[in-house]
């Protein structure tokens, strides 16, 4: 494990089965929502006999050496605090997490592509605030018309997200697996809503 945190987390946390576990920040925030911040359970039992985080929950499962026991920490917390990262990344990924993963055009979730919303024939560039989310129907009929050509609107002038909007949105799309040691901290900072 190196300096950076945020290089080494888990990609597929389908893999439950191996034990990864949920890195807060000194916070006790989740250090990332996008890609959640799950290291390898290795990571965190190294992590902890460097005495860089606290384990704060567990797996029921324990690993074995010739000299110990241990069980399997399931939710550790950094000591010092990571200052979260200010920019956002330009990439589809985080497009789409803006977009709530709907056509902003109609609405629906389904058939997900990118339109310019002034057409690169026109000389819309490719930036946050010229592409959104649209569904595969939508964006065939708009083709390469403006907005007002198409007789279309978006629901919301795009427009590049803040670190902490995209922090929100990400909490409203978990991944699909999740032990249940996780939750408590993954959404007792989530908004109310009325
Ligand atoms: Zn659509």
């Amino acid at each position: 494990m190196d300096g950076d945190f945020r290089t080494t987390f888990v990609r597929e946390p389908g893999a439950l089965k191996q034990h990864p576990a949920l890195v807060l920040n000194a916070d006790y925030r989740p250090l990332s929502y996008y890609p959640l911040s799950l290291w390898p359970w290795q990571d965190a039992v190294k992590a902890a006999f460097l005495d860089r985080v606290d384990i704060v929950a567990h797996y029921d499962e324990v690993v074995r050496s010739p000299s110990m026991t241990l069980q399997i920490p399931s939710v550790v917390v950094l000591k010092d605090f990571v200052k979260p990262q200010k920019r956002v990344a330009f990439t589809r990924f985080n497009l789409f997490l803006r977009d709530e993963f709907r056509c902003q055009y109609c609405g629906t979730k389904t058939e997900l592509t990118f339109d310019h919303v002034i057409p690169r024939a026109s000389g819309g560039i490719t930036s946050w605030e010229n592409v959104v989310a649209a569904c595969a129907r939508c964006n065939l009929r708009k083709g390469s018309k403006s907005l007002r050509q198409a007789g279309m609107s978006l629901f919301k002038p795009p427009r590049q997200p803040s670190a902490s909007e995209l922090l929100n949105m990400g909490r409203k799309f978990p991944p699909n697996h999740l032990h249940e040691s996780w939750l408590d901290f993954l959404y007792w900072d989530a908004e109310l809503e009325a």
